[in-house]
């Protein structure tokens, strides 16, 4: 019966990493240690022999099921405590029997041939980047966040080459024309933390506050290092301190170093002791903007921080992998915001968070912060606006409920009990529990284990309200009856000028206060915190219609334009009003971040929401207003938006002549200057409006590009661009082979243009195909593909009969994977707010 039941646990492994046998190895195994060889040749082709020994404890004899994703060829042998061990291979996986195993210490000795996908492999230097659950593909192991081990790694490197990893560098040992390193013990790691890089690298060192600190680089120019440099050093070494005392945990990782690569997949990787960066992001031009500045700043707080949220204290599983982004970000933001005054940081959050999650959260489509993982295969799927705009909001709200002394407190208690382990969400919700009257764990349900967001609809000031008392009204659009706790700061306009009320929502109905006179507006999120959708009440309504331009503060404007967007989608506003407004109000705003914001609006309105024939006769105004815009900018980042807008949304004769000429370069736009991309868009914009000389710009364009990587893949969007039907449907026909769609960026220009609003009557043969490639793109592209390629493909649409082919298509397929069905809900949902609103 016994063995029955175990034979039954002790299913086949499967495919990736599923929960099931993560936690079947999470409760046999303890005490995991790794010793790694890895010999790199100088050619990046060679095969890298390598060996690993994995040690553990077990409470008793337990078969051990080995990540390995590679050829099973590459395993050359395996032994337990000196003895051959007849394993299991599979594709994923190597198993050791429970025969061969023992109660108490273990040893495995596994000799392979290291797999190279995650490896990145260059001529002169590589790198490991195993985050996911990517270890498994170069090396046997336990690839998932909650088995911790001990490295220690020895790599056997040409003469010449340098490297770094986790732990501190021991001797090293020359043999000829190789050297061999020794590298110390870590402390307990996830898979996915540890890393090594080796190669051709220089090394600067500098001490700070009594730590030495090294940046490995390849940048050839001395002058941009010098630069650099000592920013570099003071950045880290302030964020170091100001974790150590927020926290009141030492840093961790005994020593620091950081890795500048370049071309690096993302902006930075938080290794244990060995980050790795993009190196454009970290040795800036003389040119620097403040932006770009504040972004490195932010860029190293972040990765900082991370030493501590998500390397000493990780997740158990990946489906809570927003925690360790959230909080480092939100630590990042209080580490460098006060060194940059001039920005305004408060409307820098509200304009870079909202709306995003919007897009998102208001759809049928949407999903929750904290989701169901079953294999680590799928990882990929969990990242999106929801985890990167709205989880940021959610923190922000938690310790406003919970107080910055309590929250932070908490964190240290939740960063010392689970040190060097794994902590859940739960877990920490548990901790900040007893800190606040506040039931969190209800809070979270709301917020952070449900999809989609509150309702809100303040009652009329001038209207129904009684004895002048303001009220607002919470609504759960899904019907679970949620109510989602939250403070705001409620704006409210009158003869007096403006002034924020603090509320606490904490039930379906919250009172804002009691008004002598009716206000002229109410705008429950006009102090920028917060989240849902408002619903206007009528007064609101027609008064921000008329006079928003006049509202002084930057944040209640941008707060108010949000909220406005939110309501044309609802059909409560007129998109022709919408439009209205934006014109008077965008030669008065002030604000760059909200003329930034309004302007990328008008450019959806206008494409989406507006019939061509409507789009016709407002275009000529439209144009002037940009032009003037234009024109009155005072930097090239400004000028360079009002531009933008203008290209895509001309279409007048003369409007599109004028952008020709400045193609042609026979116009000068004083105070902007244009990069090849720039005239890369203006050739296509003119390209896909059919001017009378498309083609023959086209061809001039592919003439002018010099970089040899934007030619191919101009050369590669050009036949969507083409006026001629058949090269059109023979361009899209491409994307069904996988080889063409390797390079993403490329097939999505391509994808939009095929499917640009000025075509859409032709683009709808395109929508079923598409959606039948959808699961394709999901298996074999990276991680934002398949939201991006649904994007493009619906972007353009705006019909009752593009809704009905997307919808035909879902109910024809009974079995569709959640995740997928909800990319095509949210990337459809503007298409049928503008077929409602016709
Ligand atoms: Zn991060």
């Amino acid at each position: 019966m016994l063995a029955l039941m175990l034979a039954a646990a002790l299913a086949d492994p499967g495919a990736g990493i599923s929960e099931t046998l993560a936690r079947e190895r999470a409760a046999a195994i303890s005490s995991l240690r790794y010793e790694l060889d890895f010999r790199l040749p100088a050619s990046r082709t060679q095969p890298i022999r390598a060996r690993a020994v994995v040690r553990f404890r077990l409470a008793s004899p337990h078969r051990i099921v080995l990540d390995f994703a590679n050829p099973r060829d590459r395993v050359l042998s395996v032994t337990h405590g000196g003895n051959s061990v007849e394993t299991v291979l599979s594709d994923d996986h190597v198993t050791i029997p429970a025969g061969y195993t023992t109660k108490g210490e273990n040893e495995l000795t596994i000799e392979f041939i290291a797999g190279d996908d995650s490896l990145n492999r260059n001529d002169e230097f590589l790198y490991t980047l195993f985050v996911p659950a990517r270890a498994r593909l170069a090396f046997p192991c336990f690839d998932q966040p909650d088995l911790k081990a001990r490295y220690t790694l020895r790599l056997d490197v040409p003469a010449g080459w340098q490297a770094v990893a986790n732990g501190a560098a021991g001797a090293a040992e020359m043999r000829k024309d190789r050297i061999r390193l020794a590298f110390a013990e870590t402390q307990p790691l996830p898979t996915y933390l540890f890393s090594f890089a080796a190669g051709k690298f220089q090394v600067e060192t500098a001490t700070r506050d009594g730590r030495e600190l090294r940046m490995f680089h390849r940048e050839t120019d001395p002058a941009k290092v010098k630069r650099n440099r000592e920013a570099i050093f003071d950045l880290h070494a302030s964020a170091l301190a100001w974790m150590e005392k927020y926290t009141g945990i030492p840093y961790p990782f005994g020593k620091f170093d950081f890795v500048l690569i370049p071309s690096f997949q993302f902006g930075g990787m938080e290794h244990a002791g060995a980050i790795l960066y993009n190196a454009s992001g970290l040795f800036l031009d003389e040119s620097a903007t403040q932006n770009q500045l504040l972004g490195r700043a932010s860029l190293i707080a972040h990765e900082t921080a991370h030493m501590w949220f998500g390397d000493l204290v990780t997740m158990r599983w990946f489906n809570d992998v927003w925690m360790k982004e959230v909080f480092a970000n939100f630590m990042a933001a209080k580490i460098v915001n006060p060194s940059f005054p001039e920005v305004n940081h408060e409307l820098r959050f509200l304009l870079s968070h909202y709306p995003a999650a919007y897009d998102v959260d208001r759809t049928a489509g949407t999903n929750p912060i904290r989701q169901q993982l079953a294999n680590l295969n799928e990882a990929g799927q969990l990242y999106g606006a929801i985890i990167y705009q709205k989880a940021p909001i959610v923190m922000r709200q938690l310790e406003m409920i919970v107080g910055e002394e309590k929250f932070r407190d908490g964190l240290r208690e939740y960063l010392k009990k689970y040190a060097f382990a794994n902590a859940t969400w739960t877990d920490l919700i548990a901790i900040l529990d007893t800190r606040t009257p506040q039931d969190l764990a209800a809070w979270s349900r709301a917020w952070v284990d449900e999809r989609g967001r509150p309702e809100f609809m303040a009652s009329a000031p001038g209207g129904t309200a009684q004895r002048g008392t303001i009220t607002l009204t919470l609504r759960d659009p899904l019907r679970r009856g949620l109510v989602w706790p939250q403070r705001l700061r409620v704006t409210i306009g009158d003869a007096a000028g403006l002034h924020h009320e603090q509320v606490d929502v904490t039930g379906p109905s919250t009172t804002i206060g009691t008004f002598k006179e009716p206000p002229d507006f109410v705008l429950p999120n006009g102090g920028g915190l917060g989240y849902g959708l408002f619903v206007l009440d009528e007064s609101s309504r027609t008064w921000l219609l008329a006079h928003l331009p006049e509202i002084p503060d930057a944040i209640t404007r941008a707060a108010a334009w949000v909220t406005l967007w939110d309501n044309l989608l609802e059909s409560r506003i007129q998109p022709r009003a919408f439009l209205d407004l934006a014109m008077r109000a965008l030669p008065l705003e002030t604000d760059e971040q909200n003329t930034q914001r309004i302007l990328n609006y008008v450019v959806r309105a206008y494409w989406r929401f507006l019939p061509q024939d409507e789009r016709l006769s407002r275009a000529s105004a439209l144009e002037s207003m940009l032009r003037e815009g234009l024109a009155r900018g005072k930097t090239s980042s400004q000028k360079s938006a009002w531009f933008s807008a203008f290209r895509d949304v001309a279409q007048t004769q003369e409007g599109l002549a004028w952008l020709e000429r400045v193609w042609r370069r026979e116009e000068k736009i004083a105070g902007l200057t244009f990069a090849e991309t720039d005239e890369i868009e203006m050739a296509m914009e003119l390209a896909v409006r059919e001017v009378p000389a498309w083609k023959t710009i086209l061809d001039t364009q592919h003439e002018r590009i010099q970089n040899p990587d934007r030619k191919q893949r101009f050369a590669f969007v050009r036949p969507a661009l083409s006026a001629d039907a058949a090269e059109r449907e023979a361009s899209f026909e491409r994307f069904k082979l996988l080889e063409n769609r390797r390079r993403e960026p490329w097939v999505l220009e391509a994808q939009r243009y095929l499917n640009h609003p000025l075509r859409e009557a032709h683009a709808r043969r395109f929508i079923r195909p598409s959606l039948e490639l959808l699961r394709d793109i999901q298996r074999t592209g990276d991680i934002f593909f398949p939201k991006r390629w649904m994007d493009a493909t619906l972007g353009g649409h705006r019909g009752e009969e593009a809704v009905k082919d997307v919808n035909d298509f879902l109910a024809g397929e009974s079995q569709y994977p959640q995740r997928l069905h909800w990319t095509v809900l949210t990337a459809l949902d503007e298409v049928v707010r503008a077929a409602h609103a016709q």
